[in-house]
């Protein structure tokens, strides 16, 4: 139950929009806890801190 309803909560938020430049970057799943790079700019976008 919770598997999936987290799932379908993860599939909202891969997306992430850089402060920096405005560049919404993709994020794979395997990096949704991850900091990633901006693909423009290279400014960090660290993971949401709200993970339930
Ligand atoms: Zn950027």
């Amino acid at each position: 139950m919770w598997g999936i309803y987290s799932a379908l909560k993860s599939a909202f938020n891969r997306k992430r929009k850089c402060p920096q430049c405005g560049k919404i970057t993709i994020i794979r799943l395997e990096n949704k806890l991850k900091t990633v790079k901006c693909e423009k700019c290279g400014h960090n976008l660290p993971a949401p801190k709200e993970q339930i």
